[in-house]
């Protein structure tokens, strides 16, 4: 029922009530017609003044909750807003590099190398940009509830190693990386959407390796009751304890000062977060400027014989 009507409807039930009632109430406690007619006037202050209490605390409940939404409307306006530049950055940049190379590879001067060179640069930039266009229609999927599962069995070892051999070529050379399987190769056979794993472990990945300098980036899996644990834990720039709890929300870039510094749209992590709740897990991060970051997630353990 719509607020006013309720309101309106809660008046007029407590006045009724009171007029009915309340002459009866007090001529059965008084037995006296004379003193009834003399409080009249206090009956009408005091249901004025309760209604009147009622009222405030109504309306302020509901203010409160039209308030909270506004200043949510606006939040994400906001975010919106500064959406569109990132993103409209994020394409402007691999696009200006196609192009100009392009531009360069028209010209008949070119030595063998150089042509090379420019090939392998619009090669990259048109990787980057099927990268963003891939996460925002990842994210887009994910908001609208279009996706669905699919499920299958696995070994995950072999399929853990399928994974880190195409990370390990984008290491950067002072990064020593480290794997540790919490199961025998006998037994580690599960059931979950394969797809979705490779896509939140890359995604971590290519974060540990995007914020960390030099040091170590370890892949890890444990059994945890009835659950796999799986964590990626790096030596690189972390996260203040504030900005921890916004990394998983889309567009959300928190390093604003070095920004520029790192690629990226701020839709990963947001990414992963979806993946996760649709596998029924959970996913969080323990961090420390300057120290590291341990990005971990949760999904039921489905062990296959
Ligand atoms: P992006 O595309 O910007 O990397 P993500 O959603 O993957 O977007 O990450 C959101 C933000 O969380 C990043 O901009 C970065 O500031 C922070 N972040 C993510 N992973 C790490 C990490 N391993 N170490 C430090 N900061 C991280």
């Amino acid at each position: 029922m719509k607020f006013e009507y309720k309101v309106t409807l809660i008046y007029l039930l407590i006045g009724g009530a009171w007029i009915i009632f309340s002459d009866k109430f007090l001529l059965t406690i008084t037995g006296d017609q004379e003193m009834l007619t003399e409080f009249q006037t206090y009956k009408g202050w005091f249901y004025v003044a309760t209604t009147s209490v009622l009222l405030y605390f109504l309306l302020k409940k509901h203010l409160k909750r039209l308030r909270k939404a506004e200043s949510k409307a606006v939040k994400s306006n906001r975010l919106k807003t500064a959406f569109l530049q990132n993103i409209s950055h994020e394409i402007r940049t691999p696009m200006n590099s196609i192009v100009g190379f392009s531009e360069l590879l028209k010209s008949e001067e070119l030595s063998e190398t150089e042509t090379k060179q420019y090939i392998k640069l619009i090669n990259r930039s048109s990787y980057q940009l099927l990268n963003i266009v891939n996460d925002l229609l990842e994210i887009s999927m994910i908001e609208t509830g279009n996706i669905k599962l699919n499920e299958k069995n696995f070994h995950l070892n072999s399929f853990l190693d399928e994974l880190i051999s195409t990370f390990i070529p984008l290491v950067k050379k002072d990064i020593n990386f480290s794997v540790t399987k919490g199961l025998d190769d006998e037994s580690c056979t599960i059931r979950t959407d394969d797809h979705k794993l490779r896509q939140v472990l890359n995604n971590l990945l290519t974060n540990a390796n995007k914020y960390t300098d030099k040091g170590n980036i370890e892949l890890s899996y444990k059994i945890e009751d009835k659950s796999i644990k799986f964590s990626v834990k790096d030596t690189g720039i972390g996260i203040s304890k504030e900005l921890q709890s916004q990394v998983f929300n889309r567009f959300h870039k928190v390093h604003d000062e070095k920004e520029r510094l790192y690629d990226g749209v701020g839709l990963g992590l947001a990414i992963c977060k979806g993946n996760i709740d649709l596998l029924k897990g959970e996913i969080g991060v323990e961090s420390e400027p300057d120290m590291g970051s341990t990005f971990y997630f949760t999904i039921p353990f489905q062990p296959v014989k």
